[in-house]
């Protein structure tokens, strides 16, 4: 079995060549927490001189060399901890760095399904915000902890240097209080820490979905309420917090009046010494010494309490790291199988979502032929979507295999692959930048006027030319608002330029306007013009000229056939081409219903 490696080491394993930059930073932290020791013993000095010569204070001669000492060591201590700062700085930057590099690039690797199933938002928190946590910890938290871990044994050197008597007691407090910070932060935290985040995460993902969701809570006047999952996630959140909270407040309490509590055992211990009589002189000064001295007791141990937690925080951010990097990127051929033709073949295709209970998609036959246009049509959940992705190899069949050109897309390259298929989405994100460059990204290297035609032919003219700056202007500025069918539309130019034979169309499933779906129509008439097309139709309206139609139902080809033999054979297509006519014939009256209405009104 692999040993699982310590949260540091599997730090260090991004530092690459510049471990040394984090070793620097403990060991010169270190450095700083033993100077930091120095002035307490020059006040130590001057305690004992001025108690030797009272009450004649003018024989006190070396007070002001002591004090200035103490100064020297309290700034020398200061300089070589911003030395430390600076290394540990330096090496948590370029470690962050390279686990966002690495992680980023291990995502590119990965099947472009995975973004979609994750969440993006899951996804860059995870990116983003472990690493940024890893940061924190080797920046501030680790030299601290070396310094930190330094001062104890510095302080219980000199504890017992100047009156053991006092260094024990003083001692007592520091012990008590590091067994209730045990009990509160013993191996049940770090179970509670897992429960903290990802009590976060799940509010953050409900939060992200709410507020997608905006719209229809305006439109439908619904309250955080109606969101179940959202509120249900605030919930768990809130009770977690609450019952944590609760659990941690007698131990911490404990702690921070015991850390605090050391003068408390010291003037108990001085007047048991003194047995009722006058105090002697050398007691006195040791006890002075240790009344300043033993507050630097509360600051390391704070330092420390918070160590085992910083280090549950920074072994969750590995984790979560670890749980995009862990994933298996797709397998990559060195050089594509030749294919025959533009055809598009399923082979027996089960798959399933690494999420789900069941298959998307059940041992799925069917061949497109180079040129055909086909379209997959069928009740939502059906695996229309899925069979798109596939296609294009968002994701890996389970079983069986997707041929393009007679050859398996896992022996095709990713770039070649990507140059053979255009998918146009359902919703086609255009990039904040100009109309130009949006479509220039389906060919770097079109030239403006090949931009134009292709914009052209996707019936754009009269977006560019609504637009005050035409092709030049950005997506995404003030006031520039492009609606759901014309920004498909210029989606649609972007897949013209860059030319692939085959082409997989997500249909929109609703249009804003009549007006913006003709034209959306026939721009998909021009693109799919000597092309092989598979056509995702939420709707029928387009799928009667394909030359194939598929029925998909629970992820199994129910039926195929040209729209005629499916109207013909009266199974699933004919029903629901039937239900389609009906709402048109309702659509139709409530036109006729509206003019008579208007007419009988003039
Ligand atoms: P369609 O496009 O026909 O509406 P899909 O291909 O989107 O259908 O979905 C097929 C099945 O796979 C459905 O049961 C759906 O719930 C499931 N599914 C789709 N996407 C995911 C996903 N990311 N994770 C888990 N299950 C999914």
């Amino acid at each position: 079995m692999k040993k699982k490696k310590g949260n540091l080491s599997e730090l260090m394993q991004f530092a690459g060549k510049h471990k040394y930059l984090t070793y620097s930073s403990w060991v010169l932290s270190v450095i700083s927490a033993a100077l930091a020791l120095v002035p307490f013993v020059y006040v130590f000095f001057i305690i004992k001189e001025v108690i030797d010569v009272a009450p004649d204070f003018a024989q006190a001669t070396h007070i002001v060399f002591n004090g200035w000492m103490a100064v020297v060591f309290a700034i020398a201590s200061i300089i070589v901890y911003f030395g430390a700062l600076t290394c540990s700085h330096l090496s948590a930057f370029r470690i962050a760095g390279n686990m966002r590099k690495k992680t980023m690039k291990h995502i590119s690797e990965l099947p472009l399904g995975f973004i979609g199933e994750s969440g993006s938002g899951k996804v860059r928190r995870i990116v983003n915000e472990s690493s940024r946590a890893t940061e924190t910890f080797l920046a501030h938290q680790l030299p601290d902890m070396a310094g930190a871990i330094a001062t104890p044994i510095g302080m219980i050197i000199m504890l017992f240097l100047f009156d053991w008597r006092f260094g024990l007691i003083s001692l007592v407090p520091v012990i008590v209080g590091f067994l209730c910070m045990f009990k509160m932060a013993g191996p049940s935290m770090a179970e509670d820490m897992k429960k903290y985040n990802s009590a976060l995460e799940d509010m953050n993902n409900q939060a992200v979905e709410y507020v997608r969701g905006v719209p229809v809570v305006k439109t439908f006047g619904q309250t955080v309420h109606s969101f179940k999952k959202f509120q249900g996630s605030i919930d768990s959140y809130y009770k977690f917090c609450v019952s944590y909270c609760k659990k941690c407040r007698a131990p911490m309490l404990w702690f921070t009046m015991l850390i605090n509590s050391a003068f408390a055992f010291l003037i108990a211990l001085a007047l048991i010494l003194a047995g009722g009589q006058a105090i002697a002189q050398s007691v006195l000064l040791n006890f002075i010494f240790y009344v300043i001295f033993t507050p630097i007791i509360t600051t390391a141990l704070t330092k420390v309490m918070y160590m085992s937690e910083n280090g549950m925080i920074v072994a969750d951010a590995l984790e979560r790291i670890h749980s995009i990097l862990d994933l298996n990127p797709l397998t990559e051929v060195e050089k594509s199988e030749r294919m025959q033709d533009n055809s598009v073949e399923f082979e027996n295709v089960s798959f399933r979502y690494s999420n789900a209970q069941t298959d998307a998609l059940k041992g799925v036959s069917f061949r497109v032929g180079a040129g055909e246009t086909v379209a997959f049509v069928g009740p939502s959940g059906g695996g229309k979507t899925t069979v798109a992705g596939l296609i294009s190899r968002f994701w890996d069949a389970r079983e069986g295999a997707v041929k393009i050109g007679g050859v398996n897309v896992k022996n095709i390259k990713h770039e070649d692959l990507m140059n053979y298929i255009s998918y146009v989405f359902q919703d086609s994100r255009l990039l904040k930048t100009s109309i130009l460059e949006n479509v220039r990204l389906g060919n770097p290297r079109a030239s403006d006027s090949e931009v134009l035609d292709a914009l052209h032919k996707a019936q754009c003219d009269d977006i560019v030319a609504k637009l005050p700056d035409g092709i030049n202007t950005v997506i995404g500025t003030k006031g520039v608002y492009l609606s759901g069918g014309e920004q498909q539309r210029i989606a649609i130019a972007r897949v013209m330029l860059k030319n692939a034979p085959i082409i997989v169309l997500d249909e929109a499933t609703a249009y804003a306007d009549p007006e913006n779906e003709a034209l959306v129509q026939k721009a998909f008439a021009q693109l799919s013009k000597d092309k092989t097309v598979i056509m995702i139709a939420h709707r029928l309206t387009t799928v009667k000229s394909a030359d194939k139609i598929f029925v998909l139902k629970n992820g199994e080809i129910e039926d195929s056939g040209t729209h005629e033999q499916l109207v013909e054979n009266g199974l699933l297509y004919a029903k629901m081409w039937k239900d389609y006519q009906t709402s048109i014939s309702w659509k139709v009256s409530a036109k006729n219903a509206k003019a008579e209405m208007q007419g009988g009104v003039k």
